[in-house]
Order: C-alpha cells, then structure tokens, then sequence
C-alpha cells in the first residue's frame, strides 16, 4: 500500500514500566491502513511539523488500528510528544513506510529475530504474523536484549507463543542482569554466539547500531550470506 497521511486517535495506552509504553491509535480519516509486518508509520510531533518514526507492533491483520510501542528514555521531541498524549488525542500519521518486511522464503533453514530495546516492535508484528496468520513451520528464535530486568515487558505474551507453537523459541538477555537471572547475560550477541547460529538462517536485527554492527560482523565470521542478514536501526 502506497504512504496516506492518517489521522488517529489515542484510544488505550498501556504503560509496562518507566521505559516502555504500548499506545493503541484507532484510525479515524482514511479509516483503514494496510501494512506490512515490519513497517512503521512517521509521526508529527510538534507544531513546526517535525517527526518521528515508530514501528507498528501490532498484527498486520488488524487494518482499524495500530499500535505503537515507544521507549521513552531519550526525552527529545518524540518521545516527550507521546509521554504528553492524553486519550482521545490526535495524532497525523504518515504511513505504512518501510522496506523492513519478511522476505519470501528462498529455501533458509530458519528465522532468527535479534533486538536491542525498542527494537523488539517489529518482530512482535513480524512474529505473530509468522506464527498466527502465515503458518511458518521453520524455526524461530527470538534474541531480546535489555539492560534491566525491570525493563521487561511481553514476556508472557512471549512464553504463550513458545508454549503454543513448537518451532518458537525466545531468548531473553540482560546486560545489568542480576546474580540470579538464569537465562543470557550480557550483550544479545554473547547470547547468539553461545547458541547455535544457522549458517542458512534468514537473519533480522532491529536496535541501536552498534548491535546491528556486532552481529552482523558475528553472523558474517560465522559464513552466514550479507544477503541473509536483513536490519533497520532506530538509531
Ligand atoms: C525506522 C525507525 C523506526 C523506529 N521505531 C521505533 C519504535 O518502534 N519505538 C521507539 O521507541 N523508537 C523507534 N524509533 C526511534 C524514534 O524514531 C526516535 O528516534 C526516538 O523515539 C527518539 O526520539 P526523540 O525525539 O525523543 O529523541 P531525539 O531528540 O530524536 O534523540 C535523542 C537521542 O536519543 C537517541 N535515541 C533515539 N532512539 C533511541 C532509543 N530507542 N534508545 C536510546 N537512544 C535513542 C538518538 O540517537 C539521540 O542521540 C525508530 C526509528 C526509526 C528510524
């Protein structure tokens, strides 16, 4: 579907914890958007027009609504701008933008997902897309890195796809993890490098550049193809 500018409402809002929030917009004029999982929608976040770009978390197969999943930590415009929205609000979205979409199956032997941070908002539109619509029968494993455990969030929501669906396996891993955390510690690649990494996997990575940097020059050391290493950076 072509970019339309949007107008939206703020219908529901959903805080996880001092970092994260969900922001559920119902689409008022036109009232319908298609998207591909992976896409994102640019927002107008102050009167001069300026914006910023967010990811759409929600499935694909939901066209009245989407849903936004901010990390409020930078506290610049955008961020600010979505602290400050109350229910009913307007927001002028621009959208669906993006190329970081699920490519066509060429044969990979499974799916590995790689976020640091907000960067997991695609591949929860990615993931339930894959698994609840699509019927991908690959494997799919999830790396997710944090740095607190007080930052996470979706984690049941993440252990019901694992408990559902047989081919889906989630890694959480925290950088500041406490003694007794008993999964990954550290950054998302120690936790990728101690795993397997397929070297016919179909690769995708979302978060800060230095992530994408790092397992990149992990999966490409390991002999995976730059064709199969697909990423967006937020920044
Ligand atoms: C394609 C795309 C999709 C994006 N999707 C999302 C999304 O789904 N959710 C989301 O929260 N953000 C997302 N971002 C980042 C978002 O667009 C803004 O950059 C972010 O909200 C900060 O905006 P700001 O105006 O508050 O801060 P700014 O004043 O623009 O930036 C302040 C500082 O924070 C850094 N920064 C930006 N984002 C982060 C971050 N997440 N963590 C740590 N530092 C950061 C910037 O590099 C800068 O140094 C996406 C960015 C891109 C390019």
């Amino acid at each position: 579907m072509k970019p339309q500018r949007f107008t939206a409402k703020l219908a529901e809002k959903e805080v996880f914890n001092e970092k994260f929030s969900k922001y559920i917009f119902e689409l008022e004029q036109p009232h319908r958007m298609e998207f591909e999982a992976g896409q994102y929608v640019s927002i107008t976040v102050d009167e001069a027009g300026d914006r910023r770009s967010y990811s759409v978390c929600s499935n694909p197969d939901t066209h009245h609504s989407f849903e936004l999943l901010v990390d409020h930590s930078p506290d610049g415009k955008g961020t600010t701008f979505f602290k400050n929205l109350k229910f009913g609000n307007e927001v002028d979205a621009m959208g669906p933008l993006g190329k970081f979409v699920l490519v066509p199956d060429k044969g990979e032997d499974e799916l590995v997902f790689v976020a640091t941070g907000s960067g997991i908002a695609p591949f929860m539109s990615m993931i339930l897309n894959l698994l609840q619509d699509v019927n991908e029968k690959r494997p799919i494993t999830l790396y997710w890195g944090l740095r607190y455990v007080e930052n996470m969030f979706w984690e049941n929501e993440f252990q019901d796809l694992v408990d559902e669906y047989k081919n889906f396996k989630f890694h959480p891993v925290l950088s500041k993890a406490l003694e007794e955390w008993p999964l990954c510690k550290g950054r998302v690649t120690d936790c990728l490098a101690i795993h397997d990494v397929p070297v016919k996997g179909c690769y995708y990575l979302c978060g800060s550049t230095k992530m994408i940097e790092d397992v990149s020059e992990l999966l490409l050391g390991r002999g995976v193809k730059a064709e199969n290493v697909h990423f967006e950076k937020f920044y």
